[in-house]
């Protein structure tokens, strides 16, 4: 496939945007927001700013002054929130923002993660999570973005499994929805099989996996033949869906939820609908490693 350069023009007139967090250097962002400043012709450009935690505390509220809008990614997520003057229910509720913008001198937040992850799911792999029971792996920042997710989009029941239990009951209770059944579980081989067996969505939002020889502790024996089983890790196919795949599970991974999050990302800065297509396409053309 040829790969699409994009061309971005900058001059004293051009308005900045970036991502924040520390480390960057394997970010993806840059490549598919520059395409699409590019592609739309903007008079803008996207940057990546990595942050040091030492000096993150004394930049982040002065960040209003450098960029127009920004991504946060790990670990400023939940971090950044201190420091913005305004931040959406959504966000709130999460507890972290991946996206900021600003208005009147004002910083503002909001979490474009847990749409990108319902989109995905709906739109690239035709999975719904209404009425559904839904099994998430690990308490970190993305499980809590997939929690509100799976009880914004009416699941049925919505179960977290983690190492250390406390993460996933602080989830339970922060987020929980009324008349969504939800509950807290631990990662012990009783504790998982019953949740495995009854439920139709499994997601891990651990960080199992990343290093690709990591194989993870959860167990697909038992587990429902018609269940979908998704991995936000889109960096290389993980163990993890490969043990899924070998079951003949249906599967699928977050690379399409990251250009799902940016997209949305890219409508609060520049109110243009981005065209998601083209939006993956400056990612898997122009990437160097293999997705
Ligand atoms: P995080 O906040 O650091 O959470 C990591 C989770 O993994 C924690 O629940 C942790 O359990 C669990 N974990 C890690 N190692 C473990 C082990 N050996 N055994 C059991 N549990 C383990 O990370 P995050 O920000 O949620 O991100 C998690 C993953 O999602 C990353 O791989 C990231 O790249 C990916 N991600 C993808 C997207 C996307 O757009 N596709 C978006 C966001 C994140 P404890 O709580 O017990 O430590």
């Amino acid at each position: 496939m040829q790969k699409q350069n994009p061309k971005i023009y900058i001059d004293g007139n051009s308005k900045r945007y970036g991502i924040i967090g520390y480390p960057l250097k394997h970010t993806l962002s840059p490549l598919m927001q520059n395409g699409m400043i590019s592609y739309y012709k903007l008079p803008a450009f996207y940057f990546p700013l990595e942050i040091s935690p030492d000096v993150f505390c004394k930049t982040a509220k002065n960040l209003r002054y450098f960029f127009e809008g920004f991504n946060v990614t790990v670990p400023y997520k939940e971090a950044m929130i201190n420091y913005l003057d305004e931040i959406c229910i959504a966000s709130k509720k999460i507890g972290a923002v991946n996206t900021v913008y600003i208005k009147n001198g004002d910083l503002i937040g909001t979490n474009t993660d847990w749409k990108g992850f319902a989109d995905s799911l709906l739109l690239d792999y035709k999975v719904s999570l209404k009425d559904k029971n839904i099994l998430i792996l690990g308490a970190g920042g993305s499980a809590r973005a997939c929690f509100y997710a799976a009880c914004q989009q009416n699941a049925k029941s919505v179960i977290i499994a983690n190492r250390t239990f406390d993460k996933a009951e602080k989830i339970i209770s922060d987020i929980s929805f009324k008349g969504i059944k939800t509950y807290a579980i631990g990662i012990s081989a009783n504790e998982l099989r019953k949740e495995s067996h009854n439920s139709d969505v499994i997601i891990n939002t651990t960080s199992i996996g990343l290093n690709k020889k990591e194989n993870h502790y959860f167990s697909f024996k038992e587990v429902n033949s018609k269940a979908f089983v998704y991995d936000l890790i889109y960096s290389h196919e993980t163990n993890f869906i490969k043990e899924a795949k070998k079951r003949k599970l249906n599967t699928g991974n977050g690379l399409k939820m990251l250009v799902r999050q940016g997209a949305y990302s890219f409508e609060y800065w520049f109110n243009i609908n981005p065209d998601i297509k083209k939006m993956f396409s400056f990612i898997k053309n122009n990437n160097q490693r293999k997705l």
